[in-house]
């Protein structure tokens, strides 16, 4: 188990490698310098955000089956419900399947994506779950990484609302943001010594 401060010199870090791995990609998608500077800000602040987040649940005691039935169950009303309630997001995770070489409709990319990634976090979560030595519930585990994800991406939506010079990561910037975001979840447990 990590304590505060080993996991914010770990946050610390990871907002560091955040900002030059957003950087390269937002690059990549042919982001104006302004935009490119901007999305490693945020998607810093988030990364360091969610590698300290898990720890909310200090005192967490519900039974570890109960909270995994649930997540399992909002993971899959998430991979139902996204492309019909938030089409731009799964077009988006789409495109970015563009950067990695993969051509297709951004939409069925997109919801492949997803569908995979909900999936995996039901599969290995629910392992991770209870191999783990821990008692620590529901944000130590994979599906929460799905859920800060998905999760961050629409606080992105509440903060352009705020700052209106963001409104370009309402496209794929925002989900690199998410991905980093998901991304200091995994940084969180591997410092708690889970993954
Ligand atoms: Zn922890």
């Amino acid at each position: 188990m990590g304590n505060f401060d080993e996991h914010l010199s770990a946050g610390k870090k990871y907002a560091l490698a955040a900002i030059i791995i957003s950087s390269i990609i937002t690059y990549q998608l042919g982001l104006s310098t302004d935009n490119i500077i901007l999305t490693a800000i945020v998607a810093a602040g988030f990364g360091l955000l969610t590698s300290l987040l898990p720890d909310i649940d200090h005192q967490d005691s519900k039974p570890r089956q109960a909270v995994g039935k649930y997540a399992s169950i909002a993971i899959i009303g998430a991979v139902l419900l996204l492309p019909a309630m938030a089409p731009d997001f799964v077009d988006s995770v789409g495109r970015l399947v563009w950067v990695a070489g993969v051509s297709g409709d951004p939409s069925v990319l997109g919801s492949g994506v997803i569908l995979i990634g909900g999936v995996a976090a039901i599969v290995f979560g629910g392992d991770l779950f209870d191999n783990s030595t821990t008692h620590r519930g529901f944000t130590h585990s994979f599906a929460f990484v799905f859920f800060v994800g998905i999760a961050s991406y629409f606080a992105l939506g509440l903060l352009m609302g705020v700052f209106p010079q963001l409104h370009f990561l309402s496209g794929e910037a925002g989900v690199v943001v998410a991905l980093v975001a998901a991304g200091g979840i995994f940084v969180h447990l591997s410092v708690d010594g889970i993954v």
